[in-house]
């Protein structure tokens, strides 16, 4: 059956997304749906009483993730919404949330997820580029996914959009404008995955034939840096950056931007902009940043230490409890 763990607080159940019509450039979903057996509705049931009884009520959401959720079979959609409602009703869990793809929404699937308490639903816009959509073969357009954004939105739901950055013909230009029009339909949420080239699928034929080269780590790291900042600035959560480091992943993977640390390293860039404002001759500083943030402002394997040595100016990093987030002081010796 499907797997369930809390993570964030959320209670996962993977739903391997059977009889998906799509064969998406980057997705080895075919693969994995062939190994991995869907949960039937009784089995979320059982899943989700194991997991309320180790969790405070009220603390969790139920996620339905791994596929496209309202894509697959109708009567299988509902038996599992039917399964996770009362959890929803008793107060055990705060409310459902379920990723999906953006042509599979319209108002009776919206209506359907309202009646069994869903709150937040997440849509995989991929790329707002039609071209970019169309080289990696998602099969919807980019105003499909403005439409069904509004839609969510009207109907009262938390709305999350997921990006991929560097896909097969897309450019870091192309990846910016995707992040503005995202960021222009208003999502509570988003997701910024730079592309992993994986087993069984297009992108790994394109990427072995020589066809498709993806971005340098660094240069998506810098990019994804950008974007962070605007969706931060826009007030939009990005909860996540970088694909989850998981050993299933790595064993999958053919290349492409992964690393098990990426956003501590975007995270580290944006500590080093920061200070890069404020450190501007030679000289010994001191910097001081959130307690929970020294090995990031320092950098993977200190490069911001490193970085501003090689400019003559010698920094120190300690924990400040008064500062929180982003924020640094910086002090000269
Ligand atoms: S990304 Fe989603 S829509 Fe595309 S092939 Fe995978 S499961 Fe299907």
């Amino acid at each position: 059956m499907g797997t369930a763990k809390k993570r964030h607080s959320n209670i996962a159940i993977f739903i391997p997304h059977m009889g998906c019509p799509n064969a998406c450039s980057f997705c080895n979903q075919r693969v994995i749906s062939s190994t991995v057996s869907a949960p039937s509705a009784e089995e979320v049931g059982r899943t989700l009483e194991t997991a309320c009884e180790k969790l405070p009520d009220g603390d969790s959401e139920i996620a339905f993730f791994g596929g496209s959720f309202t894509a697959v079979d109708r009567d299988y959609m509902i038996s599992l919404l039917e399964a996770a409602y009362p959890f929803v009703r008793s107060g055990k869990v705060r409310g459902i949330r379920c990723s999906t793809r953006p042509d599979c929404i319209n108002t009776e699937i919206l209506e359907i997820l309202k009646s069994y308490g869903t709150t937040a639903i997440e849509l995989g816009a991929q790329s707002m580029d039609d071209g970019v959509l169309s080289a990696n073969r998602r099969g919807h357009t980019a105003a499909q996914v403005e439409e069904a954004s509004s839609i969510i939105k009207k109907y009262g739901f938390e709305l999350g959009l997921q990006m991929m950055i560097g896909l097969y013909c897309s450019t870091p230009e192309k990846d910016m404008e995707t992040a503005r029009r995202i960021i222009a339909l208003a999502p509570q949420t988003a997701r910024l995955y730079p592309t992993v080239i994986l087993k069984n699928t297009r992108l790994g034929e394109l990427f072995q034939s020589g066809e498709y080269v993806p971005y340098e780590l660094d240069t998506a790291a810098e990019l994804c840096a950008d974007m962070l900042e605007m969706f931060e600035a826009a007030g939009v959560r990005v909860i996540k950056l970088g694909l989850h480091a998981s050993e299933t992943t790595e064993a999958d993977m053919l290349g492409g931007l992964y690393h098990p640390a990426f956003r501590e390293i975007v995270e580290g860039i944006l500590f080093r902009r920061e200070m890069e404002k404020q450190i501007e001759a030679k000289g010994n500083y001191t910097v001081f940043v959130p307690a929970n943030a020294v090995s990031k402002a320092a950098g993977q394997r200190k490069c911001n230490i490193l970085y501003f040595s090689e400019k003559g100016a010698e920094i120190k990093i300690c924990p400040a409890k008064s500062l929180q987030n982003r924020e640094i002081i910086v002090k000269k010796e």
